[in-house]
């Protein structure tokens, strides 16, 4: 049976984050004060942190302080039975793959950011505006699991940074090829992250496991969901080349990228596909859809991640800089926020899209 909308004024859906204490886990917190739908009742980490309150386990770091409603709340262990039939996920992948699977099966519908089963073949891998139709393979994945429970992941931040600007020239034009070059941000390495002696005055020039993933996920978010023989994800087919580093700065991916279309386009008319660009999030006023998830900014020297990264509340990719390259037909700059849209703001605006289209 599905969870639909909460009336108002009724009891809110009830929300267990599982990771609660780390850079996403913060950003899940932060996000859900005063969430019109849904209630953070339950929060889980390591042993390190279990039975302590949520502020005596956590080193706070995204607003001067705690959201009063947590800050009491027991942190419980990944083995706790949970009550909430929502469960919003930012553990690291080494544990993430067994703790999310069994809760899918026990009747949770479960929203990750881990990367175990984003390739999963009965896994949706959503950004919500540009693949929200590939919810279909739950289906497939809740006949697996044998109940109401499943996984939906969202991409790794660099991808769903890339992926929004993406989606709407691949449907205008079509995309033939794309290099990418990133330039991450110390959060995305989450808490505390690379060492600052190993990170000031300088670039990583590697990211273990990051290129790939820019690569298979862009091509199963931007490919579709085909219902024949049992359900499958055909990947678009086009190539993905990147190179990931390292930078010394605090939030927001920032990356430069090369496209060729397969139908030729001026700027004019790719500057149209980005602003007229919309998703089912848009179209049903999720509490936390950006109104435009694509923006573009004209200057020279924008976009930056000091300046550009709260554009929509962290939620939009901020495209600027697209003029021709001699290489492929265009090249672009697109900067996101890391652990907003690129994480817990990418799984909660899934968890409100799976609420609004009631398949939650
Ligand atoms: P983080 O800051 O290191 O936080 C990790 C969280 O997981 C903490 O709450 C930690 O709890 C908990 N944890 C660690 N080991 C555990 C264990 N063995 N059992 C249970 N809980 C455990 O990491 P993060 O950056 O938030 O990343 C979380 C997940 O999101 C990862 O899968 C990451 O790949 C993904 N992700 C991160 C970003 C980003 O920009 N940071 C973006 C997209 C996806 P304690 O405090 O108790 O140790």
């Amino acid at each position: 049976m599905s969870i639909g909308i909460p009336r108002a004024g009724g009891d809110k859906i009830g929300v267990a984050i599982l990771g609660a204490t780390g850079a996403v886990g913060q950003r899940f917190i932060e996000l859900m004060v005063g969430h019109p739908w849904f209630e953070v009742r339950e929060l889980v980490a390591s042993d390190r942190s279990v039975g302590k309150s949520y502020a005596e386990a956590t080193r706070w770091m995204v607003s001067p302080d705690i959201p009063a409603a947590v800050a009491g709340l027991p942190v419980k262990g990944t083995e706790a039975r949970l009550e909430s039939p929502l469960v919003l996920s930012s553990l690291p992948s080494d544990v993430a793959g067994e703790v999310e699977t069994r809760l899918a099966r026990e009747g949770h519908r479960v929203f990750s950011n881990a990367s175990n089963h984003r390739m999963g073949a009965d896994v949706p891998l959503i950004v919500a505006e540009v693949n929200a139709d590939h919810a279909a393979a739950l289906d497939v994945q809740r006949r697996r699991h044998g109940g109401e429970g499943y996984i939906v992941t969202n991409g790794n931040c660099t991808t769903i940074t890339l992926v929004l600007p993406l989606a709407p020239l691949h449907r205008a034009f079509g995309v033939d090829a794309v290099v990418v070059t990133s330039l991450q941000a110390s959060s995305g390495a989450g808490y505390p992250g690379v060492p600052s002696l190993d990170l000031l005055d300088n670039v990583v020039p590697f990211i273990g496991g990051e290129e790939d993933k820019l690569a298979t996920e862009t091509a199963k978010m931007l490919g579709g969901w085909e219902r024949e023989n049992g359900g499958r994800f055909a990947p678009a087919p086009f190539p993905v080349s990147a190179t990931c580093t390292r930078v010394p700065v605090r939030d927001g991916h920032t990356e430069a990228v090369s496209v060729r279309l397969h139908t030729k386009a001026s700027a004019d008319e790719m500057i149209a596909a980005w602003r007229e660009f919309r998703g089912r999030p848009q179209e049903l006023h999720l509490p936390s859809a950006p109104k435009n998830p694509v923006i573009y900014r004209v200057e020279d020297d924008r976009p930056q991640p000091g300046r550009d990264r709260m554009t929509e509340g962290g939620m939009a990719s901020v495209v600027g800089r697209l003029r021709p390259c001699p290489v492929l037909d265009w090249k672009f700059v697109v900067l996101g926020h890391n652990t907003i849209r690129g994480a817990a703001g990418a799984s909660l605006l899934n968890a409100e899209l799976a609420c609004a289209e009631g398949w939650l």
